[in-house]
């Protein structure tokens, strides 16, 4: 049988992938433009996963079969038992990873971790924002602070035009000879619920990278 092989922003990147065909199917009249677009999200898609086995193929291919509405929901089902979980994590692992943090707020645990490709959350009363993510197989969590920005703006992790936060966190890297007082912080703009963050995310390159300059 099939293992699970697809991370929670790669199914998103699937789903938006059979959106914008199924939304072809709809509104363009054009066949050779609507085989066009079926091919460029096959293609999109297989390019996720350059190292598919043949059956793993099969179940994200034949995208250009898919007609009804029904045929693109049928796609998507058959591809979600094949999403991996996010590693599940207890409160214990939690307050291991933040164990400088005395006064740590702990988050809503009981999720479904097929559709998380981070935790993150807030604790309102001190600003707070906690973030956690499998870096290269290893569960890392950096914490920052938080700064509403009550507005609408772009996500640097799912990239989508959101209410957002700016979140500053202190990165551990020091430069050799820096003083002792020495410290660099690197803040971006992000989704404030990450609920919805981890619905959109279709990458994780930025993530990633801001993670890394965190922890050094
Ligand atoms: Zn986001």
């Amino acid at each position: 049988m099939n293992e699970p092989f697809i991370r929670n922003h790669q199914y998103n990147f699937i789903k938006k992938q059979i959106e914008y065909v199924r939304h072809a199917c709809g509104t363009v009249t054009d066949p050779k433009i609507v085989e066009s677009v079926r091919y460029g999200a096959e293609a999109k898609i297989m390019e996720l996963f350059p190292d598919a086995a043949d059956v793993q193929m099969q179940l994200l291919g034949n995208i250009s079969a898919l007609q009804t509405v029904e045929d693109f929901q049928q796609y998507l089902s058959s591809v979600e038992p094949y999403m991996t979980q996010f590693p599940q994590v207890t409160e214990k692992q939690i307050r291991k990873l933040f164990h400088k943090n005395k006064k740590l707020a702990i988050p809503e645990l009981a999720i479904d971790y097929r559709y998380a490709t981070y935790l993150g959350w807030i604790d309102i009363s001190v600003n707070k924002l906690y973030m956690v993510y499998p870096l290269d197989g290893q569960i890392v969590g950096i914490e920052g602070k938080f700064t509403p920005t009550n507005k609408k703006g772009i996500c640097f992790i799912c990239n989508r035009h959101e209410e957002t936060v700016l979140f500053t966190a202190i990165s551990k890297s020091r430069p050799a000879g820096s003083l002792p007082d020495y410290y660099k912080a690197v803040g971006n703009y992000m989704c404030m619920d990450s609920r919805e963050c981890n619905k959109n995310i279709t990458d994780v390159a930025s993530l990633e990278r801001f993670i890394r300059d965190v922890i050094g």
